[in-house]
């Protein structure tokens, strides 16, 4: 039998396990009960993947998520892995057909709704075959204290009745401790190992800032720096992602709109031409996204505040689920606060509604907060780590100016006062800048002392000051949305109090230079490994994050292997895969290096040299010798060696000192016969660290 090692590279391509994934496939193995909270991106799938082809039986994976599911069979296929699905879908003939290759033991993965389990009939077939485990997907629905709680989920507690010997594996994006509490009470799991990872996305990049009028231009701001990318843009309404995406199209950007008043084809159309990247950019109400497998969404944009951290989080959670850096922008006002507490206080059935506008209230909180956003999100869901420093926009700011800003807070009041507290902000601006729109007009309201004492500011830093007196509670929202002034309102009124802002939140947009810029070589081969895998995508219509990862394409760009072995040293390369669509790629790197010669050559060294390497670099020049080096840095002779070819790259090393360093290395004369019998040898490890020696000098000697 296969070890898990070889399943790991043979068919999913990796070198290693990720954190705790390999604790997870051994607890599975094991056959005890398994409750993980791992957030989006954190290698879920393949943590419940890899063990059933090391066990007997079929798995039974429950997810409420058709797209998802439709996604994972494609992929597991696609990896020539026996996998189904029964949903609303497929035909009633499909479905049979299903169960019959189900009970004939043909299948190694069975995906369906958890409503299934409704039906005795299923359960019955079920209990006719040998399930290895079963796997509950999104398992925070079973929980009434979750933020997506789902009826379908509650029956879910008869899989331990039925299937009393049978362990099941529960996952979850996101879970406070009392919903992981609940979850594993609902399914009545026995005795279950919990893993919880950390709730910080080491490659997500986070931007929070207050919107200005309706963000257009902001979000362009952010697509011009982040070109070529794609993601996914949520707006509040359904107009709102209609207007987006026809603004993004007139601007040269492949978007299209998704909402729930879209009809069935025209949804999926989008889905599809997203997830074959045919369209870059989707914006879309919340509907779109449950279910969404493609790993290299590179940014997420929120147009406004989202409910709760949780759908935050989980939202934010679709980017860059590939491990590779992504970006999450956040625009906001105080205003989308007041309108999702009106859709709360209007829900009829919310029976937490309390809990529900808590929620809200931690949301705006973490909009306006200046702590770090990651350690927010993470105290959020009761898990304590540092400040990211570098991965946030409140880490990374510095210092803010602050400006005063109480003369102009002083007019504001003022209009607002002299409009007798009747009107929202947009007609107060108006009156300020001295507008002739007819409704001002009608009111008699240019002849107010107030018009038109504003005209030297923008409509967009009226608004932002507005904002902070709303923030600090100097205003406050009444029935149509009309200013109203409180006591503190008053006092600025009055000059009793002075306001200040930070400067980045008075909505003053920096226009961002536009920065055309130059792509690398390396970029442009990517761009054209891209172009490859879409034509695959679509050949043999499978998503294109399947056939490689974004990833494994940057690395392919880098590395240009032109043979087989190679290749399948490629991070996210395996056996399978290799053989369905390697040589189209490796066909590609060929015609890319002849054509490419001088470029090749002088092409910029692929890493930075980042402190390690200096580190060593500062031992070579202290005349130190390799193996000294190694044992000083407690690292392996094969770390130093790839420290010297990159040092070598930066021409901080000359010729003749590699070669002096490389002097006192003899590789034995049995090494070839080392090789062949290597892989009898007990320690993989030295094996590993000879055979690099081996193809380091075989490299060196041509
Ligand atoms: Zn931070």
């Amino acid at each position: 039998m296969n070890s898990k090692y070889e399943v790991l590279k043979d068919i999913f391509g990796h070198e290693s396990f990720r954190s705790f994934q390999e604790d997870v496939v051994d607890t599975i193995i094991g056959g005890q009960d398994v409750l993980t909270i791992l957030p989006t991106g954190g290698g879920k799938s393949l943590c419940y993947q890899l063990p059933t082809l090391l066990m007997q039986g079929v798995t039974i994976v429950i997810s409420p998520l058709i797209a998802l599911m439709q996604d994972q069979v494609k992929a597991l296929n696609d990896l020539n892995i026996s996998a189904e699905m029964i949903s609303s879908l497929q035909s009633s003939d499909e479905n049979s057909f299903t169960l019959q290759k189900l009970l004939q033991g043909e299948l190694k993965f069975l995906y369906v709704a958890p409503e299934r389990f409704t039906s005795n009939e299923f359960v019955g077939v079920l209990q006719r075959i040998n399930i290895n485990y079963f796997v509950i997907d999104e398992a925070h629905c079973v929980s009434a204290w979750g933020h997506e709680f789902r009826a379908e989920y509650r029956n879910l507690d008869r899989l331990k009745q039925f299937f009393p010997d049978t362990s099941i594996c529960a996952f979850t994006a996101t879970a406070t401790k009392k919903v992981e509490a609940d979850i594993a009470n609902s399914l009545r799991l026995n005795n279950p190992k919990h893993f919880r990872a950390k709730t910080k996305r080491d490659n997500l990049d986070i931007k929070v800032e207050p919107r200005v009028s309706n963000g257009k231009r902001q979000i362009l701001n952010f697509l011009k720096t982040h070109r070529g990318m794609c993601g996914i843009i949520y707006t509040f309404t359904r107009k709102e992602a209609e207007g987006i995406a026809k603004f993004l199209c007139d601007e040269n950007y492949k978007a299209a709109a998704y909402h729930a008043g879209l009809s069935v084809d025209v949804k999926n159309r989008v889905f599809e031409d997203f997830v074959y990247e045919r369209v870059d950019i989707v914006v879309a109400t919340i509907a779109f996204g449950m279910g969404i497998d493609k790993s290299n969404i590179r940014f997420v944009v929120h147009t406004s505040m989202p409910k709760t951290l949780e759908n935050y989080y989980q939202e934010i959670g679709r980017a860059g689920r590939d491990g590779d850096m992504s970006y999450v922008y956040l625009l906001y006002s105080k205003a989308d606060e007041v309108k999702r507490k009106i859709q709360i206080e209007e829900a009829i059935d919310d029976g937490y509604k309390s809990t529900s506008l808590e929620k809200l209230e931690f949301m705006y909180r973490y909009c306006v907060s200046n702590n770090c956003r990651h350690k927010i999100i993470a105290s959020y869901f009761e898990d304590e780590i540092p400040s990211c420093e570098t991965l946030c926009d409140n880490c990374t700011k510095g210092e803010v100016e602050q400006v005063d800003v109480s003369v102009d807070a002083q007019k504001l009041l003022s209009a607002i006062f002299r409009c007798e507290q009747r009107f929202g902000i947009n007609h107060i601006v108006d009156v300020l800048r001295g507008s002739k729109n007819q409704k001002l007009l009608e009111f008699g309201h240019d002849k107010l002392s107030v018009y038109n004492i504003g005209s030297q500011k923008s409509k967009n830093e009226w608004i932002a000051i507005c904002d902070k007196l709303i923030d600090i509670q100097a205003l406050e929202l009444g029935e149509f949305r009309a200013l109203k002034i409180s006591d503190l309102g008053m006092k600025i009124l009055k000059g009793k109090e002075k306001l200040f802002i930070d400067s980045d939140k008075l909505g003053l947009l920096v226009k961002q230079e536009e920065e055309d810029l130059e792509l690398s070589f390396d970029d442009k081969v990517f761009e054209e490994f891209k172009t490859l895998r879409r034509e695959i995508a679509n050949e043999n219509e499978v998503p294109a994050y399947v056939i490689f990862g974004d990833k494994t394409l940057k690395e392919l760009s880098q590395k240009l292997p032109i043979t087989k072995e190679e290749f399948l040293e490629i991070n996210g390369v395996g056996k399978v895969r290799f053989e369905k669509y390697g040589n189209a790629f490796l066909e590609a790197c060929q015609k890319i290096k002849e054509e490419n010669k001088e470029e090749i050559e002088n092409k910029a060294p692929s890493k930075k040299l980042t402190k390690t390497y200096l580190e060593t670099l500062e031992l070579i020049e202290n005349e130190k010798t390799l193996e000294e080096i190694a044992q000083i840095r407690d690292l392996g002779i094969s770390s130093i060696l790839s420290h010297l070819s990159l040092l070598y790259e930066h021409k901080k090393l000359s010729q003749n000192k590699k070669q002096e360093l490389l002097e006192p290395i003899k590789i034995p004369s049995e090494i070839k016969q080392w090789i062949e019998q290597g892989l009898q040898y007990e320690s993989l490890k030295e094996l590993r660290q000879y055979l690099y020696l081996y193809e380091y000098f075989k490299k060196e000697s041509n």
